[in-house]
């Protein structure tokens, strides 16, 4: 059910985040103005300069996007949902006051895409802070899909896209146009209000004295002559049907309303938008001059619309020699009709048939091209299922490619290291291997009661405090036997280990027992992933994983098992095995955390049966873990990894498995039960 819930919570947070991460991100000045709009709403929009609220906008749709990718991929599960639960609650902190404050009319969560009232904003916002609550408390629930390895690649190229995609809409105009003011909108049209539509509803209340007493009365309950009247108030109860648009019109400099005149023009109209000539790019001015002589030679009205006052009018004519005539527009409505400061708007009649921003206008270097041809030379002209598959494309072709070069590149570098000299190699390894900890662990299963078990420690403990073994050796004993167990041992002689721990923390799991629990036995150690846990128990890589995150939380070293089964062998697909298991449970680990682990590669067809794998049978397998681990952590992790050899080892194999450079000991079964049988083997070190 966990797994369920977290994945399912994960993916409709991923696919809400994309959505309006990237409809932000196609729209920076319009989520710029509803940052400003919030602003204004604190009194902090003086303090918030253009360059800012616009940065903010671009930060914040890469932040949205990129936290969607992460969450759909399942890319640094903790980090990326912890992130995600603080800007919910951020979010959801918002949306709390602007439901109750109602500052702002639209939330502006997706752009202009999807519009909400505050009220819908907030029930979104409270299920998706839920949604990612869940995801928070069970992370690693969520399944990969993606390698680690690949992960820092499909990080940068999603912050990239993002920001690639905000820097071409701002350069452009938004690929997506949400707005009244699409091409192929009829302007005409979008200010008809329907004759059955709602009117709006006002109530007057008004205020009445009769022998010094006031009072309120409605036209329902209007008195008789004998009150006197005193004042009368009128609100509106509700706002009525509101045409798509309802701010529209055109003023020109003699004062006169030329919005009609313009939009019944039976030909072409160009209108060039500038909320603010102040602060409108005047880099393209000569082709926007050339585009009004070839209005003037195709007879084609032409307008400067803007909400700026005579002064910026006029220096706007002696920066770029405007001969063009200006009209007045509310600035919010010039800033809604199209994403450029400024941009070109055409008209046919009402419709509007091109537009353009002013880094892209239309190439008029023959004067002569029709408007007919003109009209079609903007590049919105896709349908807008095309636009979002080449979108997707856009994004998933590019990430692909670069994953397969980087997993190319690494696996052309694992062979080269691989065709180095045997003797190379050897030596190599060697000079390394003093890095090492050489281990000898027994492993007790479930063998011995408690007296046996104390008896049989005591006397290791005192035999080998007597003579220093020449490397590390652990004990793995029953939960039973750990705290006392532990009183008689000198751990920097015998270090202490558990044989499993349980994949939950803490709470109601009858019969298991914790890795904090463990710990505060005094134990150091634990083995995680023995053949027949994973056999008679299920432990799933899953399971283990968690297990080995459990056991490093509560600082314990983890002696990790891997090995193949007889079949595996016999298909010789022993290598396939060992890499699978590690990289199922540990190498989601960082290089810091994998440093406490200790792999043991235990062959199960040797474990308990009396056959050993030769010594150049380990040896191999030994070696080409490491590279693994050396693949996926550096070779200088690799080189300080113990990887112990178990499987039916005894006092009379040991010296000789022993011996070759990958193998740094043993985790020894029925041969640990035995004082001497195990001193034989520590033995093999010296
Ligand atoms: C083991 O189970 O870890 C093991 C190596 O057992 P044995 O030595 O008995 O094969």
């Amino acid at each position: 059910m966990k797994t369920i819930a977290a994945n399912a919570c994960r993916i409709v947070l991923a696919l809400t985040f994309i959505f309006s991460g990237y409809v932000k991100a196609s729209d920076p000045l319009g989520t710029q103005y509803k940052i400003h709009d919030y602003l204004e709403a604190l009194g902090l929009a003086a303090y918030a300069p253009d360059w800012l609220t616009l940065c903010s906008s671009i930060a914040l749709s890469a932040v949205e996007f990129s936290l969607g990718i992460f969450m759909l991929f399942a890319i640094r599960r903790r980090a990326t949902s912890a992130a995600m639960l603080l800007f919910m609650m951020a979010m959801t902190a918002i949306t709390v006051w602007i439901a109750i404050a109602d500052p702002v009319s639209d939330c502006g969560c997706f752009g202009d895409a999807v519009i909400l009232t505050n009220m819908q904003t907030l029930a979104k916002n409270i299920v998706l802070l839920a949604c990612a609550a869940t995801v928070y408390a069970w992370p690693l629930r969520m399944y990969r899909f993606i390698s680690r390895p690949a992960q820092w690649i499909a990080i940068n190229y999603t912050i990239l896209f993002s920001l690639a995609s905000s820097i071409v809409s701002l350069y452009l105009l938004p690929p997506f146009d949400f707005r009244p003011y699409h091409i192929g909108a009829d302007l005409l049209k979008g200010m008809e209000i329907p004759a059955d539509a709602p009117q709006p509803q006002f109530t007057t209340t008004f205020v009445l004295e009769k022998n010094g007493e006031r009072k309120e009365f409605t036209l329902d309950d209007y008195p008789d002559s004998t009150w006197t009247f005193v004042d009368s108030k009128t609100v509106q109860t509700s706002e009525g049907y509101v045409p798509p648009i309802h701010d529209f019109s055109i003023q020109l400099e003699d004062g006169t309303d030329a919005t009609d005149n313009i939009l019944t023009h039976k030909g072409y109209t160009f209108l060039l938008i500038s909320p603010h000539l102040e602060t409108a790019d005047d880099s393209n001015f000569g082709d926007i001059d050339r585009i009004y002589e070839y209005a003037k030679q195709h007879d084609i009205p032409f307008y400067c619309l803007t909400a700026s006052t005579g002064k910026a009018i006029q220096h706007w004519q002696d920066i770029t020699g405007a001969e063009y005539p200006f009209a007045n527009t509310d600035e919010t409505t010039l800033k809604t009709v199209i994403r450029s400061n400024p941009g070109l708007l055409m008209l046919r009649g009402p419709v509007i048939v091109g537009k353009w921003s002013h880094n892209a206008l239309p190439d008029i270097s023959d004067p002569d091209v029709s408007p007919d041809k003109l009209q079609s030379l903007h590049d919105n002209t896709r349908p807008a299922s095309q636009k979002v598959l080449l979108v997707i494309l856009w994004f998933i072709l590019p990430l692909t490619m670069l994953t397969l070069a980087d997993r190319t590149w690494a696996w052309t570098k694992w062979i080269r290291r691989k065709r180095v000299k045997p003797q190379q190699h050897i030596k190599h390894l060697k000079t390394k291997n003093n890095m090492r900890k050489k281990i000898v662990a027994g492993n007790w299963k479930m063998n011995m009661n408690l007296q046996e078990g104390i008896a049989l420690a005591k006397e290791l403990n005192d035999t080998l405090t007597a003579e220093k073994p020449n490397c590390g050796v652990i004990i793995c004993t029953p939960f039973i036997h750990l705290a006392s167990v532990a009183q008689f041992l000198n751990q920097d002689v015998v270090a202490l280990g558990a044989e499993n721990c349980a994949d939950k923390e803490k709470g109601a799991f009858t019969g298991e027992v914790s890795a904090e629990m463990v710990k505060s036995t005094g134990a150091q150690y634990v083995i995680l992933g023995h053949s027949e846990r994973r056999e008679y128990y299920n432990e799933t890589p899953e399971i283990l994983k968690e297990k080995v995150l459990l056991a490093l939380k509560n600082g314990l070293k983890v002696i990790f098992c891997i090995g193949e089964s007889k079949e595996e062998r016999e298909a010789n697909k022993q290598n396939e095995v060992v890499k699978a298991e590690l990289e199922g449970s540990v190498f989601n680990l960082t290089a810091e955390e994998f440093a406490n682990i200790v792999i043991a590669y235990e062959p199960i067809w040797a474990i308990g049966t009396g056959l050993t794998a030769t010594a150049e049978q380990a040896e191999d397998i030994h070696a080409y873990i490491r590279s693994v681990v050396a693949e996926k952590y550096g070779q200088e992790v690799a080189d300080n990894t113990s990887i112990l050899y178990g499987g039916s080892c005894k006092a009379s194999n040991a010296p000789e498995l022993f011996a070759k450079p990958d193998i740094d000991g043993g985790l020894i079964g029925g041969a640990s039960l035995k004082a001497a049988d195990f001193k034989g083997i520590i033995d093999a070190w010296k």
